[in-house]
């Protein structure tokens, strides 16, 4: 097999990019290019969307590319939808990547929402002080929350319209328990919102949720391509092998 596309820009995109590069695998990963510094893979990068399905099963060609993995992030709809119809396309054997999501567990407070529309209608029934972790996209759904305050988490400076009351932090994960036990307490936290993105990278705040009693809103992953589904970068290996 030669050069395998991995479309990334999560932690499990990059191991699995150090595992097949360990094994003697020439992989290029592409990244959307959202944030301004991104943490890169080993092996090669390209970066910016690809201009929709047709333009990937094109690029796929003429890059000589032997099989896709879409390693990207559970809420990343569009690029997941447009590498399945690309791949079906142009006859690319296909695989996603996608880590399992969170479960809740003993003392958890969670209450499940199908979108950040929804989870912004519920944050003032259940919380005024509001951790909010969901990301730079979409946070113009909380901007008519004016009964809370906000402190926006996100890798790198949110664009307007915002919530009127809040703060942003600047940060990327992974975080610890310890850590985020303190920025609770610092900030007199009583609701923390998410995604449902699954992983260990930032999942510190859930079990923060958990030590203070805190209600948790998590938004439900959005529907996707049924495709062919590993659940880790042992499974992609093996098929890979087995795509050749
Ligand atoms: P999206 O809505 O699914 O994608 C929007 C467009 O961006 C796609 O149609 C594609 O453009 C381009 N794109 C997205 N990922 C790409 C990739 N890996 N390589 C090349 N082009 C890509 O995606 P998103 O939610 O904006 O996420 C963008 C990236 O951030 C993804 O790679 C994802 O893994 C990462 N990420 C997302 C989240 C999240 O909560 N959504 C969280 C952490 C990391 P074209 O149609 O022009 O090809």
């Amino acid at each position: 097999m030669s050069r395998i596309l991995i479309l990334g820009g999560t932690a499990e995109a990059r191991e699995l990019a150090a595992e097949l590069h360990g094994r003697g695998r020439e992989v290029i990963t592409s990244l959307a290019g959202r944030v301004a510094r991104p943490r890169l893979p080993v092996g090669d990068v390209r970066i910016g969307g690809f201009g929709g399905p047709d333009a990937l099963a094109a690029w796929l060609l003429s890059n000589e590319i032997a099989a896709v993995v879409d390693a990207t992030h559970p809420f990343a709809e569009r690029i997941s939808a447009s590498a399945a119809q690309a791949a079906e396309q142009g006859g690319f054997p296909h695989l996603r990547l996608e880590r399992p999501g969170w479960t809740e567990g003993q003392g958890d407070r969670w209450h499940w929402v199908d979108g950040l529309d929804e989870a912004a209608a519920r944050v003032p029934e259940l919380g005024s002080r509001v951790l909010l972790t969901t990301g730079r996209q979409g946070l113009s759904a909380f901007a008519g929350v004016s009964d809370a305050w906000f402190l926006i988490r996100c890798v790198d400076p949110p664009d307007d319209p915002l919530p009127p009351r809040r703060e942003v932090l600047l940060d990327r994960g992974p975080y610890t328990l310890e850590g985020e036990l303190a920025l609770i307490d610092h900030h007199d936290i009583d609701i923390v919102v998410t995604k449902d993105s699954g992983g260990d990278h930032t999942r510190a705040k859930l079990d923060a949720a958990r030590t203070r009693g805190l209600p948790v809103i998590v938004v439900r992953r959005p529907p996707r391509p049924e495709v062919e589904t590993a659940a880790g970068a042992d499974e992609v290996v093996a098929w890979v092998a087995t795509a050749q």
